[in-house]
């Protein structure tokens, strides 16, 4: 075989709420997300009231434990995502998305950079411990409002980015990499506002990639775009990725 029929281009997938929104999970935190549209509920995701407000915590907690999205499957989007993985083709995915869903649905969890971090884990806020959300809402139930850490005692929270945090630069730091070296960079499922995650479209096609965007409302970044495609993503993605496996 010739070198060019085995090159396999470095595909990158960028997520946001959209490729979950078929798998039951709405859009908490883009910018017309739910949080966004109650200045109350946002106050639970917001790290300085969540740090400082005991009330906070313990209505956080509750509504941790009254999510779906723990329980949500993934859906055709996320699995043509990990088929295109394992047809051999070089995949890395930035999700905006803390639903786990492309890893559940077989994307090897080293190829996932979760810009938001995970809401399938908990981290203490004090020496940063991790364990399972799971375990921590067992402990809700079974009556602990506002479960401690059980290595130091500290807050625990969610090991999802909250409103006022950072994201965590090595996971960014990768992420650009990835978005300069790959050869096709797909947007799929955001609306390109979120920064630095918006950027990152704009970052690849200054590397000369081809930029690619499924979204059902235009972006800041179609101009841009090789092929804008907007036909609901649990289809048009499939079809669009399954194109690329063939080659
Ligand atoms: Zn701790």
């Amino acid at each position: 075989m010739s070198s060019e029929t085995t090159h396999r281009p470095l595909v990158a997938i960028l997520s946001g709420a959209g490729i979950s929104t078929d798998s039951g999970i709405p859009d908490y935190r883009g910018p017309q997300g739910l949080w966004r549209q109650d200045p109350e509920a946002e106050k639970l995701v917001t790290y300085e009231y969540y740090m400082t407000d005991p009330e906070i915590r313990r209505r956080s907690w509750q509504m941790r434990r009254d999510s779906k999205a723990l329980h949500a499957r993934p859906n055709a989007a996320h699995e043509a995502v990990a088929r295109l993985e394992r047809s051999g083709v070089p995949v890395r995915v930035i999700t905006q998305n803390v639903d786990g869903l492309h890893q559940i649905a077989g994307m090897p969890a080293r190829k996932v950079l979760e810009l938001h971090g995970t809401a399938r884990a908990v981290q203490c806020t004090h020496c940063e411990a991790r364990s399972g959300m799971d375990e921590a809402l067992e402990r809700v139930a079974a009556g602990e409002a506002d479960p401690a850490c059980r290595e130091c005692g500290g807050i625990l929270k969610s090991a999802t980015v909250m409103f006022g945090e950072s994201l965590d630069p090595e996971v960014l730091t990768e992420a650009v990499a990835v978005a300069q070296a790959c050869e096709i960079f797909i947007a799929v499922g955001t609306s390109l506002q979120v920064q630095p995650a918006a950027s990152l479209a704009g970052l690849a096609a200054e590397h000369d990639a081809r930029l690619i965007i499924v979204n059902a409302e235009p972006t800041p970044y179609d101009e841009l775009a090789d092929e804008v495609v907007r036909e609901p993503i649990s289809v048009a993605l499939p079809t669009l990725l399954d194109r690329i496996a063939a080659g």
